[in-house]
């Protein structure tokens, strides 16, 4: 009789930063694939809060934004018996491990990175924070060896660093990081309401996804649409709407068509068909909602999960960590015994 070893299954790293409450990107982008592949993968959700001091903000907020986002994860449906759910500062092997693959990391290619530009515009005398970044998400990612990343097209150059931060750190101190591959969905880059940059926690330009219906209303009335479409009588083009394409996400495939077929023949107004969207997108996220206030009645449950997940995930993070300070020659100790 033949043996079938048990196989082991592929472990994903998820990080999101608590900038800023989860938006409509990052559910797409991010969030919804996460629950959808908690039964598959072996999963580790992380709220990445020291990458979120390197964009500034102030730290007495920094605390309610952490827990803000504890409560989107387990409200879309993320599951702490089924994965690790936990604060990135709480294992401060991240920041150890990324200040080793400093040591391989060629500043050109953090320079080169397209975040670091847009980001980096913004400031008269950039933090090295900003540049570091991608540095410290490949050893969010490594230090737990995941084989696979699911991130927004966004991030798909960050995870290609990542993957180079590995090879090089293999080629120099001996085979140990697989190189992760990136799950990227086929949902794109969402827009923000300005229907130009992405939507992102640090721009505002987001729907929130917790948001109540009054306030996801106020937010989608302010989106840009069709700039052609200036008096309601102009027919408009939804394929250059962001608006439509956000319909296309989260209304019905009916709605969908009519909103389409209206907007080319000027027989529905602009202020009409976000109105539509508004409603479908409280619908989308009514029961997370609810999920969300249930929460928020016990934070005692936040914290115990978010502590519970810490410990478990230090564990794995202090295996890879006493490998690493060995091949880089860091356990002096062992100069009796080499
Ligand atoms: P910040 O502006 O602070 O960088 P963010 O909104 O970009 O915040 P992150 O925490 O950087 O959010 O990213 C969390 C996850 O959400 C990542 O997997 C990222 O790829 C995904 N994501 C973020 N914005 C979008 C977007 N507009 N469209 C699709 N996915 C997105
Ligand atoms: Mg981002």
């Amino acid at each position: 009789m033949s043996e079938s070893k048990p196989t082991r299954k592929r472990r994903v790293f998820s990080g999101m930063q608590p900038t800023g409450e989860a938006h409509l990107g990052n559910y797409l982008g991010a969030l919804r694939r996460w629950v959808q592949m908690q039964d598959e993968f072996e999963c580790l959700w992380c709220i990445v809060d020291d990458h979120a001091i390197t964009g500034g903000g102030d730290p007495k907020e920094l605390p309610k934004k952490i827990v803000d986002l504890a409560v989107s994860f387990l409200a879309v449906g993320l599951d702490p018996a089924k994965g690790i759910l936990f604060v990135q500062s709480d294992v401060p092997e991240h920041t150890e491990l990324a200040w080793l693959f400093n040591a391989v990391t060629p500043v050109g290619e953090l320079e080169r990175m397209t975040q670091y530009k847009d980001k980096s515009a913004k400031y008269e005398s950039v933090p090295v924070g900003l540049l570091n970044y991608p540095v410290l998400q490949a050893a969010d990612i490594l230090l737990y060896k995941a084989d696979a990343v699911p991130v927004g097209e966004d991030q798909r150059q960050h995870l290609e660093l990542t993957r180079e931060i590995a090879r090089k750190w293999n080629a120099v101190y001996g085979d140990l990081f697989p190189e992760p591959e990136a799950i990227i969905g086929n949902e794109g880059r969402i827009l923000g309401l300005d229907g130009d940059a992405k939507m992102s926690k640090s721009l505002g330009n987001t729907v929130d996804i917790l948001a109540e219906p009054d306030e996801v209303w106020a937010r989608v009335r302010t989106a840009v649409t069709d700039p052609q479409r200036v008096r309601r009588s102009d027919p408009g083009r939804p394929a250059v709407c962001n608006v439509y394409s956000l319909h296309r996400h989260f209304s019905a495939p009916g709605v969908v068509e009519d909103v389409a077929a209206q907007c080319r023949g000027a027989t529905r107004g602009c202020v009409d068909c976000k109105r539509i969207l508004a409603d479908s997108i409280s619908a989308t996220f009514a029961p997370m909602r609810e999920r969300a206030a249930e929460l928020r009645a016990h934070p005692e449950r936040i914290r115990h999960i978010l502590e519970d997940g810490a410990a478990r995930a230090r564990v794995l993070a202090r295996e890879t960590i006493t490998v690493v300070r060995e091949r880089m020659g860091l356990d002096w100790r062992s100069a009796w015994t080499r």
